[in-house]
């Protein structure tokens, strides 16, 4: 078959012959875009990409972005004005609107067609668009840098680091990034930010700017608050090592339970929660689309937010504390995902279209409880902060590591006397259940550890405070092989 080289995704739809037919339908949903981006009087709305890219959600199975945020930034609150707001808005309408068509492009792309726009090809596409349309009104920096944007999120999916590059959603993914960063410091508490065609932005100054910008990304969370944040290279702490292993056991009564007999808890924020749950029972009360419904849906949306910020806080702070104290922290293997699905329906064999009990209503509060202590998230911030400051992070198999005693290893359900309290029947070995499993993650960890020779091993000293006997067994371990 022979290749042709054709200027764009467009003339490539209209002359290929032998699409198939789902593409002709496809095709003639891409031209109507091109039609709407050419119509010049066309009113700039973010609905449009966005209407279109909904009806492709169902053809691509899609995953949510992984892709530019980076690890370290510095984070302000942006404070526009209403007309200011207005026009970020707009740019991250255009934002999103030249990443879906550039997704678009790429997903009807066939390999018949030869490579795929390069970014080259694709920034002079942008040009050509620009040109005499609606497009050509917002600021090319921030298109061309959206261009860039999914540019990098294709090659992270090429390179097998991140998923493949998902569409942009209105009211999900509203941000963009200034390229040429320009600040100017007004005072100790404020700063001023400049974006093309808006001006000056203030923002708060809640810690001290970075030493060198990158880039700047500007976003709008779920709460509707603003934020600017600077890319900035992580800086190297020099750490002291303290000699101390922990293991940890994350649990729904004890967040975490560490194995020197720490217990940490995540807040549990009940008037918060108390709040939120009045908010949705009112909101399911009102009219859909009502202006009251609006309302008290910002109220809602608010609230989550300052449950969410709450709850990272305490991951934040609390993951650091671990990070700081302990040179190796061992951590159980768990699949949160798989552990907050629902129960399966249990059909009556005597009546069937009927139902029996299958405990979904406990499990539903249990899923909420595991969602709740940030599993998920404490694991993989510990993970980041442990590389960050070259400490050893491991995690191991979670099977029986509640029913294990950690002195004599008999695995018993009989072991755990009750929630709280575990006591072995072979040894005689009483702890709490949490600490007693912390422990047992903890030997597990060491375990693994002194199977793998190299370096990386944590050195621990011997009798160190706070540090358990069998740190110690595990160095002579080592040291003998
Ligand atoms: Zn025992």
């Amino acid at each position: 078959m022979k290749t042709k080289r054709y200027e764009s995704i467009w003339d490539a739809i209209e002359n290929e012959p032998g699409i198939s037919e789902n593409m002709k339908i496809r095709s003639i949903l891409m031209q109507e875009l091109v039609a709407h981006i050419t119509k010049t009087s066309m009113t700039k709305i973010g609905g449009q990409a966005d209407d279109f890219s909904r009806g492709s959600r169902i053809a691509h199975r899609c995953h949510t972005p992984l892709v530019n945020f980076p690890q370290m930034s510095h984070r302000y609150r942006l404070y526009p004005t209403d007309i200011q707001s207005q026009g970020l808005s707009g740019h991250c309408s255009d934002a999103r609107y030249v990443w879906n068509l550039a997704l678009e492009q790429t997903n009807l792309y066939r390999p018949e067609w030869g490579p795929t726009p390069g970014p080259t090809l694709r920034q002079k596409q942008l040009a050509e668009a620009r040109k005499d349309t609606w497009l050509g009104q917002g600021s090319s920096s921030v298109q061309q840098q959206a261009l860039r944007d999914f540019e990098k999120a294709l090659k992270n999916w090429w390179q097998g680091t991140h998923r493949r590059p998902t569409w942009r959603k209105a009211g999900v993914n509203e941000s963009f990034c200034v390229r040429d960063v320009k600040v100017i410091k007004q005072n100790g508490k404020w700063a001023k930010i400049l974006i093309p065609k808006i001006g000056e932005v203030r923002f708060r100054l809640s810690r001290a700017l970075p030493y060198k910008y990158g880039m700047a990304r500007i976003t709008l969370d779920r709460a509707g608050r603003w934020h600017v944040s600077f890319t900035s290279i992580p800086e190297s702490k020099t750490r002291v090592k303290t000699g101390n292993g922990v293991g940890i056991d994350r649990g729904v009564t004890n967040t975490l339970a560490t194995s020197d007999g720490q217990m940490l808890q995540v807040p549990t924020l009940p008037k918060l929660i108390a709040k939120q749950k009045s908010l949705q029972v009112t909101m399911s009360r009102q009219v859909k689309g009502s202006k009251r419904r609006a309302k008290t849906r910002a109220k809602l949306g608010l609230t989550y937010a300052r449950i969410t910020d709450r709850r990272n806080d305490w991951v934040e702070k609390t993951t650091t504390k671990l990070v700081a104290n302990y040179d190796l922290i061992v951590v159980e293997k768990l699949q949160t995902t798989n552990m907050v699905k629902r129960p399966k329906a249990k059909e009556n064999p005597d009546n069937l279209g009927s139902f029996l009990p299958n405990g979904a209503r406990v499990k539903a509060g249990l899923n909420r409880a595991i969602l709740r202590s940030c599993w998920g998230k404490l694991e993989k911030r510990i993970e980041d902060k442990a590389k960050q400051s070259k400490i050893t992070f491991i995690r191991v198999d979670p099977r029986y590591s509640s029913l294990e005693c950690r002195r004599c290893s008999h695995i018993a359900k009989e072991n755990r006397e009750s929630q709280a309290v575990f006591k072995c029947v072979m040894c005689g070995h009483e702890n709490n259940a949490d600490i007693n499993a912390g422990q047992v993650i903890l030997a597990r960890g060491l375990r693994v550890l002194a199977s793998t020779p190299g370096p990386g091993a944590c050195r621990s000293k011997t009798g160190a405070r706070g540090s358990p006997p069998y740190v110690a067994t595990r160095t002579s371990k080592v040291e003998a092989a």
